[in-house]
């Protein structure tokens, strides 16, 4: 007996010996040290179409500098579960250092691009100025308050891993302070929860929070007639998602509708002091919470001047996607504006993957000194959730609704998180929420 163990442990530890050296090896190959010769590409943005520009330079000789004001990539389409308890931050976000670890001609530095100097090919960051030879600009979307002042400074986005965190803490707040309320009109501004765009960022949300509402804190506040507690879902113009066909935007309607959710469609906001919400026709809500999910516009970077800025604050870019006149730099993802079949590209994480991935072979092809390619976006569809067993999703002709909608959408955002750890917990949550109808961060994390 005592001689078998000793031969498993025996057995054991030269096998661990082996995969350590192994590793270490793996690591030593990793540290190719970067010549000084090398073209250098920045890429500012580690968002969707960011990383793949530098996972698509691997093992080019450049040396590649990925910019961030972040030190993670978020998952932003599961952002709205953040907010509203079912996913903690770190399980749809990811450090960029870890992402790009294995990529020795790949290095991350966190700072913010203040400035972009197109003459003297420089860009200024809160952290100092970084040169470039080639230049890739992939810091998407924030935001957009369409200058109603108002709501910029009372409503909450929801775009940010830090706003998600912010609007979970708010809405649990709300509940506490309800649940303390003598007086029953403001009692019911505080259970009155507004959502302001029937884009799918506005719809998963307002569906999430009504389920929240409706199966989970009905158990944790059960001193409060939860079933007051309404979540109404503005829009301006007649119909909530825009890009589907109409039967899929009357059904995400019903089964809004089904979910307790007050569709108003036709409503834009007017403005917003934090207790009331005024809406453009003269009707008022009553509520403490406006989630902001009607707009976004290009990130600030667009003031450059010698960039094309157009709608939206959007950078017009060839059909290689480089600048006009600045052959060494690429614009893509939501700040750049590519017209395909008359219309610009949605600000969707497929055309920022898919133009980030062009845009490293165009840039293998430049630095070789090949011709480049022209980019054709190909589209895999769309699809928004609106809570358990119900969802829309058309994909070319197809079209579907229900549980296989739902299904369909589960499985696609499951595999796009970035690592197999986030794929894991994420997996363990969803299943722990439907079989035992719970949403484990219900935590108020802010004094
Ligand atoms: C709540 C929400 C839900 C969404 N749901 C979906 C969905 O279901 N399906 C879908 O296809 N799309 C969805 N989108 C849109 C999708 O996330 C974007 O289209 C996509 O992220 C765009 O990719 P990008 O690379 O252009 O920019 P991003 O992924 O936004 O990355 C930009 C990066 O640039 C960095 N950055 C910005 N400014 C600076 C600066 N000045 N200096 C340094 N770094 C900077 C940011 O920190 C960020 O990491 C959603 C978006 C949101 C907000």
């Amino acid at each position: 007996m005592l001689v078998r163990d000793l031969g498993v442990f025996a057995l054991g530890g030269a096998f661990v010996s082996g995969v350590t050296w192994l590793l270490r090896e793996r690591q030593r190959d990793r540290k190719v040290p970067i010549l000084s010769g090398w073209p250098r590409v920045v890429v500012v943005g580690a968002g969707f179409g960011g990383l793949r520009v530098a996972r698509g330079l691997a093992g080019v000789e450049a040396d590649v500098l990925v910019v961030d004001r972040h030190n993670y990539h978020c998952f932003q389409p599961l952002l709205y579960q953040v907010a509203t308890a079912g996913l903690e931050p770190e399980e749809i976000a990811q450090p960029v250092r870890q992402i790009l670890r294995g990529i020795p001609n790949v290095r991350f530095r966190m700072a913010s691009v203040e400035n972009i100097d197109l003459e003297k090919r420089q860009i200024t960051t809160d952290d100092g100025p970084i040169s470039y030879d080639y230049l890739v600009l992939a810091s998407g979307s924030t935001t957009h308050f369409f200058g109603i002042e108002s709501v910029a400074q009372k409503a909450i986005g929801l775009k940010y891993l830090n706003q998600a965190v912010e609007i979970r803490n708010h809405l649990l707040e709300c509940f506490e302070k309800a649940s303390a309320e003598k007086d029953s009109g403001v009692r019911s501004a505080l259970l009155t929860f507004v959502v302001a765009g029937g884009g799918p960022t506005g719809v998963e949300f307002a569906g999430a929070l009504a389920e929240l509402i409706r199966l989970v804190l009905v158990h944790d506040y059960t001193g409060l007639d939860v079933k007051d507690a309404r979540v109404v879902l503005v829009e301006a113009s007649r119909s909530i998602l825009s890009m589907v066909a109409p039967s899929l935007q009357k059904a995400a309607i019903r089964a809004l509708r089904q979910k307790g959710v007050d569709v108003r469609t036709g409503a834009a906001v007017k403005d917003f002091d934090g207790e009331t919400v005024r809406l453009a026709e003269g009707t008022s809500i009553p509520a403490h919470t406006l989630v902001w999910a009607a707009g976004v516009r290009a990130t600030t970077v667009d003031a450059t001047p010698g960039l094309p800025a157009v709608r939206g604050g959007r950078i017009k870019v060839e059909p290689t996607l480089q600048v006009t006149d600045h052959p060494e730099v690429y614009v893509i993802g939501d700040l750049a504006h590519f017209e395909q079949d008359g219309a610009p590209l949605p600000m969707v994480a497929p055309a920022a993957i898919q133009q980030g991935e062009l845009t490293a072979k165009n840039l293998r092809r430049q630095i070789a000194g090949l011709p480049l390619e022209r980019f054709i976006f190909h589209d895999k569809g769309t699809m928004a959730t609106i809570g358990r067993n119900a969802a829309v999703c058309q994909i070319g002709r197809l079209k579907l609704t229900g549980f296989p909608a739902w299904v369909m959408w589960l499985v696609v955002h499951l595999f796009q998180l970035i690592s197999l750890r986030n794929r894991l917990l994420v997996m363990i949550n969803w299943t722990w929420d439907y079989v035992f109808f719970d949403r484990a961060v219900r935590l108020i994390t802010r004094d």
